[in-house]
């Protein structure tokens, strides 16, 4: 399995200077073999930067990141017994972008793009080899007559066609996860289902591990629970909820997953008839300096002054989470929220 974890940690934005932002902290994540996890939340929660720490792209201030019980910084680094070379974790973790137009080199034929990788990691490879295996990769996604879709330049494919050569050069490494990051958005909506299916039949055939990352929460849904994988709700650098989809968007425990999901009409039709979406604020902090306490407590309807205060935990069995988990005082009867005084402007709610 390839796990993430982290214990109080903070993941440094790298494109926030001078100030710090905590884009990700306090998250524990285990990915195992032929797993789907699915990371929503609005722009900005810090679910990329999640995602690209969990596949070893960016390295976090604190806490760790380990790949087959290696850790990945340290086999980066050198540091100690290096049991998996960082060389074959760069290469079982790969990752699909949203625009993968801007990822291909508009200068060079889709043969010679694929066939950069598996010369570097493959030298010994022969060059019929290669084009086999990239020409059956390109087949299986559907591209037919792979030969011809070959010899193509990035600008004479489509945009759904652009993101299945992505997808062969991130299967052509033979990776134990992808992170696919907002990989059908840009994508028209016939072809996103087609795209996400897809990816289904992938993971299926190649026992590949896939972390999807959008804001779109039927997308998420419809991907993790096809695969019976699991929805992770992120708002403000964490975990609020996670679990699996049914779990979690059909009954939302956390304030925030149900926001979401007032917000997504097809999951909540009841949404069509308020007129308000159920938070006491619509601004969102600034994440250079998140609320104290319950990180939503500023908007949530149901905030209490203990939520001021203290932070709810997600708790161990999150990183797992074949049962839902939220980090929300709610969900304990016996927290000391339920006599805690509600926040001005909230009405209490009675304890279960
Ligand atoms: Fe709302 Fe308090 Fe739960 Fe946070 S801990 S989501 S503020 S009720």
């Amino acid at each position: 399995s390839v796990d993430f974890e982290k214990e109080q940690g903070v993941l440094e934005s790298l494109f926030d200077e001078p100030e710090t932002v905590q884009a990700v902290s306090d998250v524990s994540i285990d990915i195992s073999e032929n797993d789907v996890l699915a990371l929503v939340g609005e722009s900005g929660c810090g679910k990329t930067t999640l995602g690209k720490t969990i596949i070893g792209v960016q390295r976090p201030t604190e806490g760790t990141v380990s790949y087959r019980g290696q850790d990945v910084w340290d086999a980066k680094d050198g540091r100690g017994d290096v049991t998996v070379p960082f060389d074959d974790i760069r290469r079982s973790l790969q990752m699909i972008h949203q625009d993968p137009g801007a990822a291909l080199n508009p200068n060079r034929k889709v043969l010679t793009t694929l066939e950069a990788p598996l010369k570097k990691w493959d030298p010994e490879m022969s060059t019929e080899d290669r084009r086999a295996r990239i020409f059956a990769l390109l087949d299986r996604v559907g591209m037919e007559p792979p030969e011809d879709y070959a010899h193509r330049f990035p600008h004479q494919l489509s945009g759904g066609e652009q993101q299945r050569i992505a997808l062969v050069r991130a299967l052509l490494m033979n990776p134990d996860v992808i992170l696919a990051d907002e990989a059908v958005s840009a994508l028209d909506v016939s072809l996103r289902v087609e795209t996400m299916n897809l990816l289904l039949e992938l993971q299926e055939q190649f026992n590949t591990s896939f972390v999807f990352i959008s804001h779109n929460l039927s997308n998420a849904r419809y991907l993790a629970q096809e695969a019976g994988g699991r929805i992770g709700i992120m708002y403000l650098g964490e975990i609020v909820e996670i679990g699996p989809p049914d779990e979690v968007l059909n009954d939302p425990q956390h304030p925030y997953t149900k926001v979401l999901r007032w917000a997504t009409a097809d999951l909540d039709p009841t949404a069509q008839e308020m007129t308000d979406p159920p938070v006491r604020s619509i601004d969102i902090p600034d994440p250079v300096n998140p609320p104290s306490g319950c990180r939503f407590h500023t908007r949530c309807p149901e905030a209490r002054e203990v939520c001021t205060t203290t932070a709810p935990e997600l708790g161990e069995e999150a990183a797992t989470a074949s049962e839902r988990c939220a980090a929300c005082h709610r969900t304990d009867p016996d927290h000391e929220y339920w006599e805690s005084e509600p926040l001005d402007g909230v009405e209490a709610a009675e304890s279960p």
